[in-house]
């Protein structure tokens, strides 16, 4: 098939790959000049299946790693303007109390996993090199937290995760950098989670990619999206190249594709909302973490990436569109601070610091929309929330599978866009 794959962050890019392998032709339109400019750019950079399910399990107040949060899945609600952003939160709100809640995280588990095991599979076949550390520790600064934590494991260990619960003293061993100054009343360690860099790992696959026959059309942004009877039109922005014909459309546009999708009378119920980071060079490598840790109480994740140091976190919904949130960065400055205060160099004349602020794209129930969309021969790979790059090689596979008529290795059900009542 001749494919058309709209958006160049890291879900774009391992769909172009996996379609590229199955001998399709492909060519990928992005609106930025290169690849992961946008939410794929400078992210939390985890990856721990058992993670990204806590998330799901976003209405429970003994979540995982969210102990603590007043809102569901963490959400710092920051001046929401207008009737349509309340309206859609009281939906996610009501869709974290639903009864399927179990279910959803069971499915958002089988997907992370087996994206995982694609992520590796892809990276040892191809002999990619980018910034990774193994193994993530969950902190936990009270014995409450630890306590109402320890309630969603068994759910999360029949599913199939792998954690150890730690005391301070053992998790002071594995990272042993932490402040011994910040009181640790326990920690969970994750170890097949893992923090790697998704911006050069996205990049190099797109050179797999073109390798494989991909073409990409850099500052092409696309206007709009057409059926016809037997395929689908692309016509783009700028220029006055006529409609593009393909047989087939894969919207990978993150933020941006709801508003295409809106013409062709399929009103997504998506959000976005804003997350920050914080990078910066190792200051001293004897005082930086040897990989990743969150912090449950704020939320916020601080990894290891080579010669740097990431944090991440600070979700907010609405905000002033386009500035970093000053109240959120100082959180995960303090939060860097209260657990490896030597870790980055901040400041003076070797320091390089990188703020940066990028959307998260979210459906009520906080699981992907991955299939075919009600409007022929347009398939999403879309709303991955804050697991993107923990499910883009997955994700992209089972799509591909779905687009050969493949039956996948996992149930995709849970994620079809037929779930959304348009
Ligand atoms: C602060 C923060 C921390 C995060 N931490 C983690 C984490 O630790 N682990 C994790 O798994 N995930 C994390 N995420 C989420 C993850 O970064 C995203 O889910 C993922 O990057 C989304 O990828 P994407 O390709 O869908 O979107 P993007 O990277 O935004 O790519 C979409 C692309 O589509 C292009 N585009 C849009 N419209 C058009 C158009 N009309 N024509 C042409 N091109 C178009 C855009 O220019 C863009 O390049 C985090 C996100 C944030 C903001």
């Amino acid at each position: 098939m001749k494919v058309a794959v709209i958006g160049a962050g890291v879900i774009g890019i391992t769909t172009a790959y996996e379609l590229a392998l199955d001998g399709h032709e492909v060519t990928v339109f992005e609106r930025r000049s290169t690849a992961a400019e946008e939410a794929s750019f400078a992210n939390g950079s985890l990856i721990a299946p058992a993670w990204l399910a806590s998330l799901a399990n976003v209405g429970r107040t003994s979540n995982l790693f969210w102990p603590t949060t007043a809102n569901p899945g963490g959400l710092r609600l920051t001046g929401l303007s207008g009737h349509a952003q309340w309206a859609w939160f009281w939906r996610w709100q009501r869709a974290a109390r639903a009864p399927l809640q179990t279910e959803r995280q069971a499915a958002l588990f089988r997907l992370a996993a087996f994206s995982l095991e694609r992520l590796t599979a892809i990276s040892t076949e191809e002999r990619l090199e980018y910034d990774r550390s193994q193994g993530l520790l969950v902190l936990w600064r009270s014995e409450r937290e630890a306590a109402l934590a320890r309630s969603a494991l068994p759910g999360l260990r029949e599913q199939g995760a792998v954690m150890r619960e730690l005391d301070a003293t053992q998790a002071r061993l594995i990272e042993p950098s932490l402040n011994p100054d910040t009181t640790l009343a326990g920690a969970l360690e994750l170890p097949t989670g893992m923090a790697a860099n998704c911006r050069q790992f996205t990049l190099q696959l797109k050179s797999l990619a073109q390798l494989r026959g991909c073409h990409f059309q850099f500052g092409c942004e696309v206007a709009r999206l057409d059926t016809t009877g037997h395929g689908v039109t692309l016509t783009l922005s700028a220029g006055n190249t006529a409609p593009q014909p393909f047989d087939a459309a894969v919207l990978c546009a993150g933020s941006a594709g709801a508003a295409l999708l809106r013409p062709l009378g399929w009103q997504a119920p998506t959000q976005t909302v804003y997350g920050h980071s914080v990078s910066a060079a190792v200051r001293e490598p004897l005082d930086a973490p040897l990989s990743a840790v969150i912090d449950a109480r704020h939320q916020i994740s601080i990894s290891r990436l080579g010669q740097r140091v990431r944090v991440a976190g600070g979700t907010t919904l609405g905000g002033r569109p386009g500035r970093l949130s000053a109240s959120e960065m100082r959180r995960l400055y303090r939060v860097l601070m209260d657990w490896f205060p030597g870790a980055a160099r901040l400041g003076g004349p070797q320091g390089s610091v990188q703020e940066w602020r990028g959307a998260q794209v979210l459906v009520p129930d906080a699981l992907p929309l991955l299939g075919e969309s009600s409007v022929p021969r347009i398939w999403l790979n879309l709303a991955h929330g804050s697991g993107g790059w923990a499910l883009a090689c997955g994700c992209a596979r089972a799509l591909a599978d779905q687009m050969l008529g493949r039956t996948s290795d996992i149930d995709l059900d849970p994620f079809s866009p037929a779930r959304i009542k348009a």
